[in-house]
């Protein structure tokens, strides 16, 4: 396929405002690639040249970028900087200036550019280039390093610019900036795979268990096109490729979850830090967070925790890592342990907060997954393979059969300072990327009583009156995940709880990522002043959910969907949580009713 049909599919992704269209979109476009395409394809829909657990980076700035367009374009850099100012979008200024005649004998520098330039849009440009092409010359830019990068990079990517047609450059040029935001979440390519191949979006469940254990769309999609569906259902869990987390609901009454596990329960402590699955083949070690980016850099300590007490060749464990103090026997607060989550300073960090990670399951081991052996048989290779516990401190967990026991662990939890407990069905099965009542979380918040915050995504916010106008908000509007349906509804409008500081913080950031309308996952009956992508996740704490016709989460025949009731912001999820991570409608549902029993 030519990149220039490929930005074609592009333009049309970008200006529909529907989910339905989305999915004919995609399958239209993904009817006309070939299996050693698709997997490309994939990933550039996502403004990547590879699966989101792999940590290439294109290393280019705007600055870089500009002066990439400005020798493609012969034109100066900090005039195609000024431009950006403007139009907020280098992508733009590429497709602008592509029809601008070139002047390649002048260098960026050249002092008279300005002047000579002239507008030619039937400039001749050879708008042969294949997506293959792009996509390999993209792979080689993120992958150059050492003497000369920076000229190297410029050199690859004003070469692609110089042979492409405006469209072609708007969409290359923001994949090395990260700022392609076709808005397509991985269910609803998943939906076009199944609609073209299986001849129903309906059946995408049949391509999800595969999804949920390698996550990543560009082998699902080669596989389902040279060997089908039965090929893509074999696809296991392999070391090196995340398997997607197995998640919590929640329950605030301890009986209740005994009878729904038919009187056994398998208790663990539940820790507070981040999730940590470690993968380990012979002696290399790697690490993936709770949203499936890799960390293994991030954490040294943590392998060589792994190097030393795992006894197997190849294994795959889930764990919490936490910031602990051996002396006072104290784990510190999120807040500490968070600070460990970074680029730089790696090694001070980890003399002041050395981290221990709390193994909760295992889901493959020596060449063998143990996904569908039961949570209690999993729990007890746990206790084999990992040796001592220095650093990995595996959990044993207790089944329990009484609430009062149930209580009693849990109380105990509290006085030990951690958050509460988690309780799984003993004998369920890892399912990755599952969200129900195998695992329950019970947890206790500030006030004291059993309740829990929600994770809301920003959707657009409101420009307030008076003061707070200054800031350009004056209201947030936030909403929840629709997983069936993959998209974003509206929830609740937060304006207080937040400082000045914070309204220039949400500012600053949704400043960036400002669309010019509303997105196609994007279900709203409300129409803010500004509509933002949504990326940003923020923690909610709420007097109530009740019904309500003017948002759209959880929706009925009749109109009326759910809302929050004095909702206040609690604080931004960094890093760990993305938009598709947020509290879904189905929990939103559970919370509501849970409401009731209280
Ligand atoms: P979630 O990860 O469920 O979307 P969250 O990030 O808000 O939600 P919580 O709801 O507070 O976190 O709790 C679930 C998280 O608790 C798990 O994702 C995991 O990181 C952590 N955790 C701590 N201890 C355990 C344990 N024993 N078993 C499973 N998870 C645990």
């Amino acid at each position: 396929m030519l990149f220039s049909k490929l930005s074609q599919y592009f333009e049309k992704l970008e200006s529909t405002s529907s989910r339905l269209a989305l999915i004919d979109i995609l399958a239209e476009l993904f009817g006309e690639v070939s299996k050693d395409e698709v997997g490309m394809v994939s990933y550039l829909l996502q403004g990547r040249v590879a699966p989101f657990y792999k940590p290439i980076e294109m290393g280019m700035s705007e600055k870089l970028v500009a002066q990439a367009m400005a020798r493609a374009y012969g034109v100066e850099r900090e005039e195609i900087l000024k431009d950006y100012g403007k139009v907020g979008d280098l992508g733009k200024v590429a497709e602008n200036l592509s029809g601008v005649k070139r002047h390649p004998e002048r260098s960026e520098g050249s002092q008279d550019s300005k002047k000579t330039k002239s507008r030619d849009s039937s400039q001749a440009r050879n708008d042969k280039l294949t997506v293959e092409e792009v996509f390999k010359t993209l792979t080689e830019i993120a992958k150059i390093s050492g003497d000369g990068t920076v000229e190297k990079k410029i050199t690859l990517l004003s070469g692609l610019l110089e042979k492409m047609d405006g469209i072609s450059a708007k969409h290359l040029v923001r994949v090395p900036l990260g700022a392609s935001r076709l808005g397509i979440g991985d269910p609803t390519i998943l939906d076009a795979f199944a609609k073209l191949k299986l001849g129903d979006k309906a059946k995408r469940p049949l391509l999800e268990g595969a999804y949920n254990r390698i996550s990543d769309l560009g082998i699902i999609g080669q596989t389902l096109w040279s060997k089908g569906i039965k090929g893509v259902q074999g696809l296991d869990v392999q070391v090196g490729r995340p398997i997607r987390s197995q998640l919590c609901e929640r329950i605030t009454d301890p009986k209740a979850i005994l009878e729904k596990y038919g009187g056994v329960a398998h208790v663990q402590y539940k820790y507070d830090g981040f999730r940590v699955q470690i993968h380990k083949e012979g002696n290399k070690v790697r690490l993936f967070s709770r949203n499936l980016e890799e960390t293994t850099l991030m954490f040294p300590d943590i392998i060589a925790g792994v190097l030393k007490q795992v006894k197997a060749k190849s294994i795959i464990l889930d764990s919490e890592a936490l910031a602990y103090n051996p002396e006072s026997e104290e784990f510190l607060p999120f807040q500490e342990t968070t600070k460990r989550r970074r680029k730089y300073g790696i090694p001070e960090m980890q003399k002041k907060l050395p981290l221990k990670a709390f193994v909760f399951d295992i889901m493959y081991l020596d060449g063998k997954s143990l996904m569908e052996e039961s949570l209690v048989t999993r729990v007890k290779s746990l206790e084999k393979v990992i040796h001592g516990d220095e650093v990995l401190i595996p959990q044993p967990g207790e089944m329990v059969k009484n609430p009062d026991r149930l209580q009693a662990i849990f109380d105990d939890a509290l006085t030990k300072g951690l958050e509460g407990v988690i309780t799984k069905r003993p004998d369920s099965k890892y399912e990755a990327g599952g969200r129900n009542s195998n695992w329950i979380k019970l947890k206790r918040n500030s006030s004291g009583e059993l309740q829990d915050t929600i994770d809301c995504v920003i959707l657009g916010y409101i420009f307030g009156k008076g003061k707070r106008s200054a800031f350009g908000a004056g209201a947030l509007l936030v909403g929840v995940y629709d997983e069936k349906k993959d998209e974003f509804v509206t929830v609740s409008k937060i304006g207080t709880g937040l400082t000045d500081e914070e309204w220039r913080e949400i500012h600053k950031r949704a400043d960036k990522i400002k669309v010019s309308k509303q997105p196609a996952r994007v279900n709203s009956i409300l129409k803010p002043s500004v509509w933002i992508a949504p990326e940003i996740v923020i923690e909610v704490l709420a007097d109530e959910i009740t019904r309500s016709p003017v948002h759209t989460a959880g929706r009925d025949e009749n109109g009326v969907g759910y809302a929050l009731r004095f909702p206040r912001l609690i604080k931004f999820r960094e890093k760990d949580k993305t938009a598709e991570d947020a509290t879904t409608v189905k929990e939103l549902v559970e919370m509501y009713k849970g409401q009731f029993k209280k």
